[in-house]
């Protein structure tokens, strides 16, 4: 961080940085599945849920132009898999948008949404995903000035692709941004590359990987953010002087 440029983006991955994301990826995935059962029984006779991700996973394999974009991907799975069992393509996209649907019915980390209220007065706050949560059909709707994901940006994080859209729509340097996330290869190694201050959201008490140079903050949640970030300008300023 380069003192006497003040934060001006803070950009914030979703999944387990605000929510957890393995429940809402199995429920969204059960509710599909029966949903299927019901209504295409021809192709669950034929998969379970299990091979129906190994289906998409080679999807991603043959078609790499579109693996940054797992709405893409889930939805070209599944008119694949209606075609090759005789169903109508619309029946695809019923279930993808059943399927979005309750991938949207995300429960914030109870620190999440006051954080995020009291770091929006001061700064812009844009969230980043690799993921396919559309934040304005989750509780966190109203909370962000822009929402931005792998299909938005053409590749996934560890690119700078998705760093630098977010910068492009603030019109802010690097200098003047910090991200927030949970991975510490995704987010806080992949912003750092692209010149960013990074911050590691630990919620599980992990170790630090020993071979990455540590973040420039480690904090268990999102709760003590704005003040040590308030902190922060205030010594860039009266470094600055
Ligand atoms: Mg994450």
């Amino acid at each position: 961080m380069y003192q006497g440029q003040r934060i001006r983006l803070i950009t914030i991955d979703l999944d387990d940085t605000l929510w957890p994301c393995a429940p809402a990826i199995q429920d969204a995935e059960k509710v599909l599945y029966d949903w299927l059962s019901a209504r295409a029984p021809r192709l669950t006779q034929a998969h379970d849920p299990i091979s129906l991700r190994e289906h998409r996973r080679q999807l991603m394999l043959q078609r790499p132009e579109i693996a940054h974009d797992v709405t893409a991907v889930r939805q070209i799975a599944l008119r694949e898999l209606m075609h090759q069992f005789d169903y109508p393509s619309a029946l695809a996209d019923q279930a993808m948008a059943l399927f979005q649907r309750q991938r949207n019915r995300v429960e914030p980390y109870p620190d999440a949404v006051p954080a995020l209220a009291q770091l929006r007065q001061r700064y812009r706050l844009v969230s980043l995903t690799n993921g396919n949560a559309e934040v304005q059909h989750t509780p966190l709707r109203g909370l962000f000035h822009c929402s931005l994901s792998a299909a938005d940006a053409g590749a996934c994080k560890p690119d700078p692709a998705l760093f630098e859209l977010a910068m492009d729509w603030a019109g802010v340097t690097a200098y003047q941004t910090v991200h927030v996330g949970d991975d510490p290869l995704l987010d806080v190694d992949a912003a750092r590359r692209v010149g960013l201050s990074a911050i590691w959201v630990n919620r599980a008490g992990m170790n630090w990987p020993p071979d990455l140079e540590p973040p420039w903050c480690e904090v268990s949640d999102l709760s003590e953010l704005p003040c040590w970030l308030d902190d922060r300008a205030r010594d860039r300023s009266i470094n600055a002087l």
